[in-house]
Formats: structure tokens, sequence, C-alpha cells
């Protein structure tokens, strides 16, 4: 008998965001494993065709899927995907960085992965209007999700080879609630004696990574440091264009680029689409399907490898195209 499909809730959104979707799921379908595939509407389009950014129906598919697979939402990522990675309870931001052979970039030998919390922090949306002149922001830090997410990182360093995690923290400015935070991690590294625990200030670190990215192997940090050192370790390995994500939580899981909808690129062919490509292999690991998972990453890193790629990387490949060149390598 067939085996059962897994079902996968699709969200194009905005922008670049359906045209990179397309093409991993191109990838997706090629590796054979059995897909249900269904596709909800979200994002800055949505909302002008329905008045609502994140349609019920979505939110419901998101929730019945075995996983999702995002894109980007323009003007409205605020009410889409940070209230789906809220409703799906997905508590840890998974960004790896990783330089590729063939793609000039700034710090070939980087490779880490941050991880980022993402339920909380400034993100948690207190933010409000005192007067015209005075506006107040409210950085909530809890022990439970500090704790959460400090475990999290420091397991999964030790279950992929990892020696070192480093807590990123401006807990000399932000005493108590990065005082918390730093109070959890402390509290929980010692349950991984194999393994180096360090400290360092946000701010050292963004100097650190640009000078010496080989000093981090894996990151934990609050929802905007990691949200800002992300798009830092992007500019170090050539491009947002190759960054996947995954949002993780207990009983659900999203994956998406860590770009947006990049509008200025969209509908023409340009965008790159090794994130989104990327992001299906993690979907696939995710799910169990450590081989397909492995395929898809060799055949993506041999087309970085040869340049069969998108403009932005120096290549000639439109976004389709490049996902053609994928599939064909794939073993
Ligand atoms: P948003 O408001 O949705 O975050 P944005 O354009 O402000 O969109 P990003 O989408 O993160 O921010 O991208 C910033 C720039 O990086 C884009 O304008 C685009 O030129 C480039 N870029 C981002 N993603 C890609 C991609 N997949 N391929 C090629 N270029 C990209």
């Amino acid at each position: 008998m067939p085996a059962k499909p897994y079902q996968v809730a699709v969200i194009g959104g905005d922008g670049i965001g359906p045209e990179v979707v397309a093409a991993a799921l191109q990838l997706l379908q090629a590796t054979g494993v059995a897909f249900d595939f269904r596709a909800y509407p979200a994002g800055d389009d949505c909302l002008a065709a329905t008045g609502v950014a994140l349609p019920a129906e979505t939110l419901q598919g998101a929730l019945a899927a075995d996983a999702v697979l995002f894109g980007a939402a323009g003007n409205t990522a605020a009410d889409v995907i940070l209230r789906l990675r809220a409703e799906l309870g997905t508590f840890v931001n998974l960004r790896p960085a990783k330089a590729y052979a063939g793609v000039d970039c700034l710090r070939p030998a980087t490779d880490m992965m941050i991880v980022r919390e993402n339920t909380e922090c400034i993100y948690a949306g207190h933010e409000n209007v005192l007067t015209p002149e005075v506006t107040i922001a409210t950085r909530v830090i809890t022990v439970a999700a500090s704790e959460r997410i400090a475990r999290f990182a420091l397991d999964w360093a030790g279950r992929h080879g990892r020696s070192k995690v480093t807590a990123v923290h401006k807990a000399n400015v932000l005493r108590k609630s990065d005082g918390l935070f730093l109070a959890c991690c402390r509290r929980v590294a010692p349950e991984y004696p194999a393994l180096k625990y360090e400290e360092a200030l946000v701010d050292s670190v963004a100097m650190r990574m640009v000078l010496d990215p080989t000093q981090f192997q894996v990151i934990v940090t609050t929802n905007l440091f990691g949200d800002i050192l992300s798009d830092l370790a992007a500019g170090l390995i050539g491009g947002l264009g190759l960054c996947p994500s995954a949002n993780l939580g207990p009983a659900h899981a999203l994956f998406e680029p860590v770009h947006g909808s990049a509008p200025d690129i969209a509908g023409q062919g340009l965008a790159n689409p090794t994130a989104a490509i990327l992001c299906g292999a993690m979907l696939l690991r995710h799910l169990g399907e450590e081989r397909a998972a492995a395929r898809v990453e060799k055949a993506m890193e041999q087309c970085l490898a040869s340049r069969e790629t998108t403009a932005d990387l120096g290549g000639k490949l439109s976004t389709s195209e490049a996902a053609q060149a994928v599939i064909k390598r794939l073993g």
C-alpha cells in the first residue's frame, strides 16, 4: 500500500513568496515522498481581496497540517506570520547560516545555528502611544520561555555534534529582562555537561560575527536579537536568498525563508529560491524523511558550487530554472 501522504499547508503570501514556494514545492514533489499540498491565502493581497490578512480557513489548514510551508507577507507580516507562530505554538525559530562553496561571500567559514526565542521579547505586541509624542513598548521575558529555549538550544547542539553554545544578551543594560533570560540559560546549561557554555553581549557578538564567525557554533538568544543577528549572518554567507528557517513547537512546524516579500524583484523571475528549497529540506527532515532531505541539500549545494543560480549570486537562471537545475541533480 502506498504511504499516506504528508499533509502540507502551503501559504505563498506576497511578493516573491509564491514564486519561491512554488520552486520548493517542485523539489519536494521530485523527491518522490508522498505529499498532499493544500494552498491557503494570507498576506497583503488577501487583506485587499477579503478584508482579512489571515483568514480562519488558513489558520485551520495550518493547524491541521503535518507541516506548513510559508513564503512571505509584506505589510501584514505582523498579522500573518507573528500570529501563525503564536497560534501554532512554535516557540523556536531555528535559523541556520552556512556558507556554501561557489557562493562569493564575506566569510566562507561561517557555519552556525541561531536559535531564536519566538514568542515574546519586544515582539509580544505590547506597544502603546502614551501621547502623540511618546510611545512605549514592553519587553516580555519569562522563565518558562527562556528555560525552554535554552534547553532546546543545548539539546540541539548535543544532538548535532556541536561543542559550544553561546547565550547572547544585553543584561548589562536590560538588567531585569535579559538578566532573567541569562539566569535561565545559566540554570539550564549544567544539564549539558558535555557542552561548553558561554555568554556574550549582543553588540560584541555582532562585531565578532563579522570579524570571525567561526567563534560561534550555536547562538541562543531572545526574539529581537535573534532576528537581527540572523540577517547579519545572512550577509556573511552571501545574502538573504540563501537562508531558510524553521518555526518549531511541540505540535506544529512552519518553515519559511528568512527573507521577506522583496517587492522590488517580485514577479520577474529574479527571486533566488535557495532559501525556500532549503526550507523544503528542513521540512523533510522534520517529517523524518532524512534521506530525501539530504538529497535536496546535496543537489542544492552542487548547483551553488557550479553557479547554476539566480542573478543575485552571479548566475543567469530564473527562479524556476534554478529549481529545475536542482531537480536535475537530485540523486
Ligand atoms: P519585507 O517588507 O517583506 O521584509 P523587504 O524587501 O523589505 O520585504 P526582504 O524581502 O527581506 O525585505 O529583502 C530585502 C532585499 O533583499 C530585497 O529588496 C531584495 O532585493 C533582496 N532579496 C531578498 N530575498 C531575496 C531572494 N530570495 N532572492 C534575491 N534577492 C532577495
